[in-house]
């Protein structure tokens, strides 16, 4: 995003909009976060701003401000419909491609307003007139903070949209510790905590809320975690039954894919969970180092994300899908090795 762009920008959103916000499906910490922080900095300049959502989130994100507000795509339609048609301007973020919004693609590859792609995910397609992709961010939020500065209102974040960004910033980091974690994002989250962001009571909202079936299901996952040393990778499976014992909640397998990698010498950790419903395997990479999940999964899983965290999915059963990840590591082995 250049000075011009900014610019430019600046005098589109001088006087009041008819702003829509969308992130990708299965939103996330850093998906809700970015879109409501964003969504109450368009407020104070008079905007009419909503976020709508392809899909329902996890319970934990919902307690964050202005949550309440946000339309689900996929249940109420006509009046998102009605609401994308009518709009000014239509800013995309926390993801690359329009089919990331699932079933709202259509609508939003047809619709003519300006569209603001803000992103950090890799290889972002062209579909927006402005574009602020950067994947060396640690979070889409952390990218919500600059453009606000950029724009010159850093003076208007207050307690509100701090909080809002600090959530996407604090659960895309890994709570600060992957290597995406810059000393910028340390200055940003000091900013956040300074005017007004309660970190303590964050971090509780988000980690601190299972329920015990949750941490059953996370001690099936485990029991079920596999190691194949030759290649440094750890896989876990879940199987529909599986999660229909422990009474499985959207969310509820939300970074158990970070076990596997925590073990010593281990770079890449898989996760397969089944999704009858879908007919899919729903796919979530991890890696350490320069080894590239990204690339994997777009290779083999029909997916992408960055380099260190990656998703996918596969039409193949579970077991299939298991076998075919385990026939390709040998084809990623100088790399698995060396890293
Ligand atoms: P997760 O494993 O938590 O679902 O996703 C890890 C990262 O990869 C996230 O940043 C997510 O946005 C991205 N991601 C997940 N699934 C896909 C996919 O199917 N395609 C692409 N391009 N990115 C994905
Ligand atoms: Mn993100």
């Amino acid at each position: 995003m250049n000075k011009q762009d900014i610019k430019n920008i600046k005098q589109l959103l001088a006087t009041p909009k008819k702003i829509i916000i969308v992130p990708h499906k299965n939103p996330d910490g850093d998906a809700i976060g970015s879109t409501l922080g964003l969504y109450h900095y368009l407020l104070k300049h008079k905007h009419q701003a909503k976020v709508i959502t392809p899909n329902d989130y996890p319970n934990f994100l919902k307690w964050i401000p202005g949550e309440t507000s946000i339309l689900k795509y996929d249940s109420q339609t006509k009046e998102c419909d009605d609401l994308i048609d009518n709009a000014d301007v239509i800013f995309t973020l926390d993801f690359n491609a329009l089919h990331r919004t699932g079933h709202m693609e259509t609508i939003l590859e047809k619709n003519d307003a300006i569209k603001i792609l803000i992103d950090h995910h890799q290889e972002p397609h062209d579909y927006a007139q402005y574009v602020f992709s950067d994947v060396s961010m640690s979070s889409t939020c952390q990218m919500i903070y600059h453009f606000i500065d950029m724009l010159g209102d850093l003076s208007l974040i207050d307690e509100t949209i701090a909080t809002c960004l600090y959530v996407g910033i604090m659960t895309d980091t890994g709570s600060f510790r992957f290597s995406s974690t810059s000393s910028t994002t340390h200055r940003i989250i000091a900013d956040l905590i300074e005017k007004g962001a309660n970190n303590a009571d964050i971090h509780n909202h988000i980690y601190d809320t299972n329920s015990y079936q949750r941490l059953q299901l996370l001690g099936c996952a485990l029991n079920n975690l596999k190691v194949i040393p030759e290649y440094r990778t750890a896989y876990i499976s879940l199987s529909q039954e599986e999660l229909n014992k422990y009474n499985f909640k959207k969310g509820d397998t939300e970074g158990v894919v970070n076990y596997g990698l925590s073990l010593d010498n281990v770079v890449l950790a898989a996760i397969f969970i089944e999704d009858k419903q879908e007919g899919i395997i729903k796919i979530s990479l991890r890696s350490k180092g320069n080894f590239s999940v990204n690339a994997l999964s777009r290779s083999h899983f029909d997916g992408g994300g960055h380099i260190n965290a990656a998703g996918g999915r596969s039409e193949l059963s579970l077991d299939d899908t298991i076998k075919k990840f385990i026939s390709i590591l040998p084809s990623y082995s100088n790399a698995l090795n060396y890293e």
